[in-house]
């Protein structure tokens, strides 16, 4: 068994544990296939777009009354930007977040902002469309999600911390295109031939030795 290493939570004052989410972030990623199964193509170019969001090596200077932030190498706003945030909660990094007041509190100053009127207090949230949750009194929270015809469903979350996962889970990537979106399909056949040119190359590539070894890594499959 190794030893437990916690992904470290936003907001980051020292460039380390900037340094220290962007690896596991990364580690993570990788390991979002089955284990035996090839690196895919989109899981390599995703690992380079969060490489372009790397952290600066150095922590611009502190300024009066504003610790020196580490910062993305891209975007030049403080580490995880919105783009990695988004990566990062979409994918479900297991960040050890407190509470939901927490997450949103990253959430907003990374650039995702809650739904029109939205607002997260210790005993409400409101950010994603299409559910809410109140606190209870025990701890737990009861999240309502809105069925058909004016009815809703509730489900019970444990506590704080399970209500901060889940909804760090709904404000990275909600709704990308083309899942669940109409398409042109046109425009949706004219990708085809290339993407098989590119998908046949791949499976050249990623027979090579530095990418080989990284099928044994992933989730167990059943
Ligand atoms: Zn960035």
């Amino acid at each position: 068994m190794g030893i437990d290493v916690e992904v470290p939570v936003p907001p980051f004052a020292d460039p380390e544990q900037a340094r220290l989410f962007q690896r596991l972030l990364l580690l993570y990623l990788r390991d979002l296939k089955g284990a035996g199964e090839a690196v895919g193509k989109q899981q390599f170019v995703l690992a380079g777009v969060v490489g372009l969001h790397a952290p600066e090596l150095h922590a611009p200077e502190p300024r009066r009354g504003t610790p020196g932030r580490p910062r993305c190498g891209s975007c030049a706003t403080p580490y995880p930007c919105r783009t990695t945030l988004a990566v990062a909660v979409g994918a479900g990094l297991p960040i050890g977040w407190r509470d939901p007041v927490q997450v949103a509190r990253v959430l907003a100053d990374a650039g995702h902002e809650p739904r029109r009127g939205g607002e997260v207090t210790p005993g409400r949230v409101l950010w994603a469309d299409g559910w809410g949750a109140v606190r209870q009194d025990d701890g737990s929270w009861e999240v309502g999600i809105p069925l058909d015809r004016g009815e809703y469903a509730t489900e019970r979350v444990e506590d704080d911390a399970a209500m901060a996962a889940r909804l760090a889970a709904t404000a990275g990537t909600p709704a990308p295109f083309p899942y669940g979106w109409v398409e042109d399909e046109d425009e949706a056949a004219s990708m085809g031939p290339a993407a098989a040119r590119a998908i046949a190359a791949w499976d050249g590539h990623v027979a090579l030795p530095y990418l080989e070894e990284h099928r044994r890594r992933g989730a167990p499959r059943a």
